[in-house]
């Protein structure tokens, strides 16, 4: 397990004290690899944020180059960089606000190709794809791989997170036995309310990997901007559920 340098310990200095992390939580999350699928809207603004708190090595696939129609949101990107792969930007940005982490970044979005390989080589996942097709391939990997799955989802002003942690809750097929009708590839969106999602996301991520606080267990948590509106919302295993009903 890899320590603590003296430059880490000034870097990380304010959080050290958020009760039940400490410089234990601290060394969790330099060791700790976690997937992003996508670095977008959502994604991007995750990465960010785990890239501030220390996570050790961030993998981040992404396939596309960068339109002007991602700019209202996806903000590890820059007007200059308009036609470039929105992976290697994103590299960019992290890398150089934190030198001390690694970045390995994938220029293709999750698909049934590498999604295995990927997901054997992460600790934690985080799922902030804007297809249901993307969103179960990971549920379906990480079930069976047995690793943490934080799933953030959003449409215009709402939001939706829910941890999946095999054998201890729900899976999304649970939640959704299939793509919801309505789900459209181009959503209405404010840059604000994907980062609120994302920043939701990344903290219950940090809880999971550090060990402290109580992550959302069996519950989705759904946010109404439009309103202001907070609630968790019980959720349940489904004992016929095809991809966690055996385990
Ligand atoms: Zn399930």
């Amino acid at each position: 397990m890899k320590e603590l340098t003296d430059e880490d310990l000034k870097i990380y200095e304010w959080q050290l004290d958020i009760p039940g992390h400490g410089v234990e939580g601290q060394k969790k999350l330099k060791n700790c690899v976690a997937l992003i699928s996508r670095t977008g809207g959502l994604g991007g603004p995750l990465a960010f944020q785990l890239a501030s708190a220390g996570v050790g090595k961030l993998i981040l696939a992404h396939g596309g180059d960068l339109k002007h129609s991602d700019l209202n949101r996806q903000i590890l990107m820059k007007h200059d960089d308009i036609g470039k792969p929105r992976c290697e930007i994103a590299y960019e940005t992290l890398k150089r606000f934190n030198p001390n982490i690694e970045v390995e970044i994938i220029n293709s979005n999750i698909s049934e190709d590498n999604v295995e390989e990927l997901i054997e080589r992460s600790d934690i996942v985080f799922d902030c794809a804007p297809l249901f097709e993307e969103r179960f391939l990971m549920n379906r990997e990480c079930v069976k791989q047995k690793k943490p799955l934080v799933d953030c989802g959003m449409y215009s002003m709402e939001g939706q997170l829910i941890n999946i942690i095999p054998g201890k809750t729900p899976c999304l097929n649970c939640i959704f036995p299939e793509k919801p009708p309505h789900w459209k590839r181009k959503f209405p969106v404010f840059g604000a309310v994907s980062t609120l999602l994302a920043s939701l996301g990344a903290i219950e991520g940090l809880k999971i990997i550090s060990g402290f606080g109580e992550p959302l267990m069996n519950k989705m948590l759904y946010i109404n901007t439009q309103t202001l509106e907070f609630k968790k919302i019980p959720i349940t295993k489904k004992t016929n559920c095809p991809t966690c009903g055996t385990i």
